[in-house]
């Protein structure tokens, strides 16, 4: 058997990984949804410097609800990858991804050096 590939428990630990952090995910973005609700105007129940600590806390909890997609999107990606049996493979260069990489971050589409070369490029 190719020492590089991985086993399928490997894959199914992975897979729990991902739904897990699937989970975690999902519910980040809906709890977010609430602290992203319109700021309140109501000057008189909220003063003007909470109002301002408000909308920055707003706008930290729309930042981190961009990234939660994000990596929510790459987590789905990875789980379809696990279902049509292409997962662990480099999406750029088709090479196997190392398995120390993929338990680090279960939804790495790229090898090393492919993730390298794209932020290098930018
Ligand atoms: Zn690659």
């Amino acid at each position: 058997m190719d020492s590089d590939s991985l086993d399928m428990a490997a894959i199914e630990g992975l897979r729990e990984q991902l739904q897990a952090r699937r989970r975690d995910l999902l519910a980040q973005i809906e709890g977010v949804d609430d602290a992203a609700r319109p700021v309140e105007l109501d000057q008189q129940s909220v003063g003007r410097v909470s109002r301002v600590d408000a909308i920055q806390q707003q706008q930290m909890a729309l930042a981190n609800r961009q990234q939660a997609a994000a990596l929510l999107r790459n987590v789905e990606l990875a789980l379809q990858r696990i279902d049509d049996g292409s997962y662990g493979a480099c999406l750029e260069c088709g090479e196997a991804i190392a398995e120390a990489r993929l338990r680090a971050q279960p939804w790495a589409g790229l090898c090393i050096d492919c993730q390298s070369a794209r932020e290098a490029g930018g």
